[in-house]
This record gives structure tokens, C-alpha cells and sequence, in this order.
């Protein structure tokens, strides 16, 4: 049976290796819309290998380029933000919303409205909307299956079980490229050292959450949200080797773990066959005997205040976490710039975290304001430094 996709972010890192998987089961699916953000050549490529029905630049200033590249197939060209929610509304069995950052979360709802599948690997746009999208969620009867590897171990495990049994879920982390370096070097580590990860081969906003361990902290917020447990029960370890993808402790003292080579192409693979399962190239790629040793230790958060950071914004709730998403937005990119320095990006947000508390968003363009001011507030921040 052939399903219908739609891929937000189609010329990512996500983008990049679903389509390798959807490429290598042409039966199973049809392409309908293929988004991008600036890069027409490679959107104007996969469109056509894919037969798009539509790709879409999300740089309004690229519409005419695009046409051009699309020039004598079938596939309608357009651009912009408007055109990103309305590519995302149109009707898709599946949707890959995998745009990087809270410009994702528009055709993220767009895509929800629709009440079928999506499968998220935009985990800033679930911690900046939270219940905003729960709710649409819940509302639309969407199933939500999230790929981010640590949530997609989680949802592995859970399956068959009850949220109410729940002890503990503990999120690991790789602790990224900087986990062993002192304080002081991390005032020191640069752009290109931080998109360096150990493990993973992913787009550099995430590296350098990984660095942060702002990542982890925004998975956090996102397991808040996906797992209803309580953040009580929510927990991160340390595991530099990235074979757990995390774990669910029940309240008989079972604990469940999935495990899994470090490729997205695995969680990814899991949220397209749901609730069956395909073959990818990764089966049999996880050979422990070589791997030998699997370590864990507990976070330090003097070092990487991060997870300290969420799990406060997540408490207080509300609009926090999208005032703490929307200056970790921004100050990543000072960092990656060369206008700030690493350590400067916790502080950034801790700092916009203590200067305001907005109201609680309650709908779309509420989340979208507090997005918008935090924003400006860190922009701010940065011209006064
Ligand atoms: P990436 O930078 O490689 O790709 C981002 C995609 O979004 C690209 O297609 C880009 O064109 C598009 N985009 C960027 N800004 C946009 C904008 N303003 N408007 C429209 N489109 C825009 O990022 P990635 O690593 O693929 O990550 C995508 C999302 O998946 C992120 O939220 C990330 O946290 C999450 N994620 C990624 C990984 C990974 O291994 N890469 C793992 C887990 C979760
Ligand atoms: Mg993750």
C-alpha cells in the first residue's frame, strides 16, 4: 500500500535521511510536498527525483529561482512562510516536520490540523507551543510519533504499558564534544570544535545544543509534554557511548531500554512503519562485543547549566520554555557568528529567563508573540554587549 509524505525540511540532516529511507522503498511511498528553508538547487533536486507535487523555499526572495529549477516539470513552485503552512495543511498520511527551530512550529500545527500522522523531529517547536500543541494534538486526533531518538526509545518502550506504572524516565546523553573539557576551556571552545559531535552527524544548531546540553534540556521539555509522568519522574544520565537511547523504569523495578546504532535513520524508520516495522540498512549495524564497555554517570550542571535552565522553565511552565527556546535560538547563532562565546549562550538565556515572565500562551499566535519578544529581548542583549 502506497502512503502519502510530506517532509518540512527536506534538505536537512532529518530531511536527508528520511528521504534515503523513503528513496529505498519507492513502492511504500508518494512524495507531496518538499520544503527548504534557502537552498534551491538541492530543493529543486530532490523534488524532482522525489516527483514532488510541491516544493517550497521558505526565502520568499527565492520564488523565481525555484521556478526556474523546476522549470518544465509538474511540480508547483512557492515560497514563503505562508506557503510553508499551507505545503504542510495539504493533505499527507505522513508528515516529517523536520525544520530546525521554532520556524518550524507554523506548518508543524498546519500539519496537525489535519488530524493524521506526524512525526516530529522539531522539538523546538513542541517546547515553545507545549500545551498549545498537546492540545491541537489531542483535539484533532493526530497520532504524534516523535523522532528524536531519545523520545522514539522512550515511545519503544512504553509500548504495551501504562503511563500510570511509570517509575522513572531517564533520557541519556551523549554529553557531546565538550563533556570532559573544564570551565575554563569552555570559555575558549569555538564554532567549528563545537559541531564537531562525537557520535552524531547532524545539522550544527543541534550540535551545538549537544555541546550545551541545551539539547538535552529541550528534550526534557519535550518529554514533559510527550510523556505525561510528571517532571519528577523525568531523569538524565551521562552515556558517552550513544547505545542507549533511554530508558522507562517501571514501579516494579523493570527497567526498559531500547539500544541502537547512533543513526537516525533507526528512529526515523520506526515512526514511518508505525505501528509496524521496515528494514533499513542499520540492522545488524550494533555489535556490542566490539563496542565492548557501556558507561553512565550523572550530569554537572555547574559546567552545563542547561538542563538546570529547562528543568526550571518547565516548572514554572506557562511561557518559559519558549522564552527559554527562543534566546537559546539566538544566542546559538551569536555563537556560531563568532559574536559571543560558549559559555555566553547559558548565561544569555538564563539572563532573558530572569527578566521577564510573560502570560501563558493559548493559542498559536500567543506562542508566536512570546517567540517574537523573547527574541528580541536576547537581540538586545547582544547589542548591549
Ligand atoms: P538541519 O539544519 O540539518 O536542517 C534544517 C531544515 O530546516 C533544512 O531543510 C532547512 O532548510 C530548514 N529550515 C531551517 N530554517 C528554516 C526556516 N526559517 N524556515 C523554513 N525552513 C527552515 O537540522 P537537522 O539537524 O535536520 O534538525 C532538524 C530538527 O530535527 C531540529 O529541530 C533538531 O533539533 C531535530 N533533531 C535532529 C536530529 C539530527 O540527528 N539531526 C536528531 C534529533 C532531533
Ligand atoms: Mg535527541
Amino acid at each position: 500500500m502506497t502512503r502519502t509524505i510530506t517532509l518540512l525540511g527536506a534538505t536537512g540532516s532529518i530531511g536527508a535521511s528520511t528521504l534515503d529511507l523513503v528513496r529505498r522503498a519507492p513502492e511504500a511511498w508518494r512524495v507531496v510536498a518538499l520544503t527548504a528553508h534557502s537552498n534551491v538547487p538541492e530543493l529543486a533536486k530532490l523534488a524532482r527525483e522525489f516527483s514532488a507535487e510541491v516544493a517550497v523555499i521558505g526565502d520568499p526572495a527565492r520564488l523565481e529561482e525555484l521556478r526556474a529549477a523546476l522549470a518544465g516539470s509538474n511540480i508547483h513552485a512557492s515560497a514563503g512562510p505562508q506557503a510553508l503552512v499551507e505545503a504542510a495543511a495539504r493533505p499527507a498520511d505522513l508528515t516529517m516536520a523536520a525544520i530546525v527551530g521554532c520556524a518550524g512550529l507554523a506548518p508543524t500545527m498546519a500539519a496537525i490540523e489535519q488530524g493524521r500522522t506526524v512525526a516530529l523531529a522539531n522539538k523546538e517547536a513542541l517546547v515553545s507551543a507545549g500545551e498549545v500543541m498537546m492540545a491541537a494534538v489531542a483535539r484533532t486526533g493526530t497520532t504524534l510519533l516523535p523522532v528524536d531518538s531519545e523520545h522514539n526509545a522512550i515511545f519503544q518502550c512504553l509500548a504495551g504499558n501504562d503511563l500510570a506504572h511509570v517509575h522513572r524516565i531517564t533520557l541519556t546523553a551523549s554529553g557531546g564534544p565538550f563533556r570532559d573539557w573544564s570551565l575554563e576551556q569552555l570559555r575558549a571552545a569555538t564554532p567549528a570544535q563545537a559541531v564537531k559531535h562525537p557520535n552524531w552527524d547532524m545539522g550544527a544548531k543541534i550540535s551545538v545544543d549537544s555541546a550545551t546540553m541545551f539539547n538535552k534540556g529541550l528534550e526534557l521539555i519535550e518529554a514533559f509534554h510527550l510523556f505525561p509522568v510528571g517532571l519528577e519522574r523525568l531523569g538524565i544520565v551521562v552515556h558517552p557511548q550513544s547505545v542507549v537511547h533511554s530508558m522507562v523504569e517501571y514501579r516494579d523495578g523493570s527497567t526498559l531500554a531500547q539500544l541502537g546504532p547512533s543513526d537516525m535513520r533507526v528512529p526515523i524508520a520506526s515512526c514511518l512503519a508505525w505501528p509496524a516495522r521496515a528494514d533499513t540498512p542499520l540492522a545488524g549495524a550494533l555489535n556490542l562485543g566490539q563496542i565492548g564497555e557501556l558507561t553512565f554517570r550523572a550530569p554537572d550542571e555547574v559546567r552545563f547549566p542547561a538542563t538546570r535552565l529547562a528543568r526550571q522553565a518547565a516548572a514554572a511552565g506557562g511561557a518559559m520554555p519558549a522564552v527559554l527556546n527562543a534566546a537559546n535560538e539566538v544566542a546559538v547563532a551569536a555563537f556560531l557568528a563568532g559574536r559571543i562565546g560558549f559559555t555566553r549562550i547559558a548565561e544569555m538565556v538564563e539572563a532573558v529567563l530572569a527578566a521577564y515572565a510573560p502570560s501563558a500562551p493559548r493559542d498559536l499566535a500567543a506562542v508566536l508573540a512570546v517567540d517574537a519578544e523573547a527574541r528580541a529581548r536576547a537581540e538586545a542583549m547582544l547589542v548591549a554587549a
